[in-house]
C-alpha cells in the first residue's frame, strides 16, 4: 500500500497541477473550491472562486453578507443548494467556533453541505491530516486499480471504495497525496482514453492487467430524465426589465426569475407589446430537463402593469448582474437585451 501513495506523491510533485488558486491554502480557501468543484470541472471553478475570495476574503465577511450577494456570486454555477449551504456553514463556523474551522472529521460533517470527501479535503489539503477523499476522480482511480468491477453506485461498490480509500492512505505527506489521486484521475486515469503509459501505478493496476480500464467504472443505466416545459416573458419598460422573485421551493429557490402567464395574469398581458419569440432554450439539470420559451414584450409604462412588489422588481441590465439568477435566465439577458 505504502508503494502506491509513494509513486503517487512522487508523480505530484513532479507532474501534477501545482498552480490551482486555492492550493496551498488556508481551510477556508480549500472549502470555497472543494464545494465548487461538487458537480463543476475545474476550468468553470476557477473565474467564480477567484471572484468569491476576492469578494469574501475572510469566512467573517462571508458570515455577515446577505444571501443575496452570496447568491449573485453563485449565479451560473448551478446547484444552488450549495451555495446557501456555504453562507449557513459560515455562519456557524463564526458563531460555534470563532471564526476558526474544525480539525476534526466529526465536526467537519455536521456542517451544512460538508459530506465526507469535502472533510477529507479539508482535512488533508489544509490542515495536512488524514483524510479521505473520494471524488469522482478518486473513485474511478481506486475502481481501476483494483478492478472493481460491480456498479460503481452501487452502495456495496461505495463501501468498498471507502473502506479502499482508507488502505491506501499513506501515514504522512497527505496535502501531496490527496493532491496527486485528484490529478492522477483528472490527467492520466481519465474517464475516456487513460494514458495507462505514463501512470505511476500501472504496473499493480488490475484493470490495466485485465484489458478492462475503458470498461470500467461500470454505471448502472440512467433514468430517463422528466422533461418540463418553462414559459417565460422578457418584459421591458424603457431600459428596465422585470424580474420576479422565484417561491422557497423547487430547483431554483428564491432566486430571480422572468414571469411566467400565471404569475403575470389575463389582464396585465392585455397590455404589452409583443415583440419575438426568442430561440428555445433545452437546459438539462441532474434530474430534469427544461424546455424554456422565451417571448420578449414591451410596455411604454410600466406603472400600468398591477403587480405584487413585494416579490417582483424593475431593474436595468446592469444591475442584474448583481442579482441571484440561473444560467438560463443570465444568458438570455446577456444575449437579448
Ligand atoms: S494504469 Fe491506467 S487504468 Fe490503471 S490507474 Fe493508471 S491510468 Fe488508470
Amino acid at each position: 500500500m505504502r508503494q502506491f501513495s509513494r509513486k503517487i506523491i512522487d508523480w505530484q510533485k513532479h507532474q501534477g497541477r501545482n498552480n490551482l488558486p486555492w492550493q496551498r491554502k488556508s481551510a477556508y480557501e480549500v472549502w470555497i473550491s472543494e464545494v465548487m468543484l461538487q458537480q463543476t470541472q475545474v476550468t468553470t471553478v476557477i473565474p467564480y472562486y477567484e471572484k468569491f475570495i476576492k469578494t469574501f476574503p475572510e469566512i467573517k465577511i462571508l458570515a455577515q453578507s446577505s444571501e443575496e450577494q452570496v447568491m449573485s456570486l453563485w449565479s451560473g454555477l448551478g446547484y444552488y443548494s450549495r451555495a446557501r449551504n456555504i453562507h449557513r456553514t459560515a455562519k456557524i463556523i463564526l458563531s460555534k467556533f470563532k471564526g476558526e474551522f474544525p480539525k476534526d472529521f466529526k465536526s467537519l460533517v455536521e456542517l451544512p453541505g460538508i459530506g465526507s470527501s469535502t472533510a477529507g479535503a479539508i482535512m488533508s489539503l489544509a490542515f495536512e491530516l488524514p483524510g479521505v477523499i473520494l471524488d469522482g476522480n478518486v473513485k474511478r482511480v481506486i475502481v481501476r486499480f483494483k478492478g472493481i468491477s460491480n456498479p460503481i453506485d452501487s452502495s456495496k461498490t461505495q463501501k468498498e471504495l471507502k473502506s479502499f480509500a482508507e488502505e491506501l492512505l499513506p501515514k504522512n505527506s497527505f496535502r501531496e497525496y490527496s493532491q496527486g489521486i485528484m490529478d492522477l484521475g483528472s490527467m492520466l486515469c481519465r474517464p475516456k482514453n487513460p494514458v495507462c503509459g505514463n501512470c505511476p501505478i500501472s504496473k499493480n493496476c488490475k484493470a490495466l492487467e485485465l484489458g478492462i480500464q475503458e470498461d470500467i467504472p461500470f454505471k448502472k443505466p440512467p433514468k430517463a430524465k422528466k422533461e418540463r416545459e418553462i414559459d417565460w416573458l422578457l418584459i421591458s419598460s424603457k431600459n428596465k426589465i422585470l424580474l420576479k422573485r422565484n417561491g422557497s421551493k423547487g430547483i431554483w429557490k428564491n432566486l430571480w426569475l422572468f414571469p411566467d402567464k400565471d404569475i403575470l395574469g389575463k389582464n396585465n398581458i392585455s397590455l404589452l407589446e409583443k415583440k419575438e419569440a426568442l430561440p428555445k432554450i433545452i437546459h438539462n439539470l441532474s434530474h430534469q430537463k427544461l424546455n424554456i420559451s422565451t417571448v420578449k414584450y414591451k410596455i411604454e409604462n410600466k406603472d400600468r402593469l398591477k403587480i405584487d412588489s413585494s416579490h417582483s422588481v424593475w431593474v436595468s441590465k446592469e444591475d442584474s448582474v448583481k442579482m441571484g439568477m440561473p444560467k438560463p435566465i443570465k444568458e438570455i439577458i446577456a444575449n437579448y437585451l
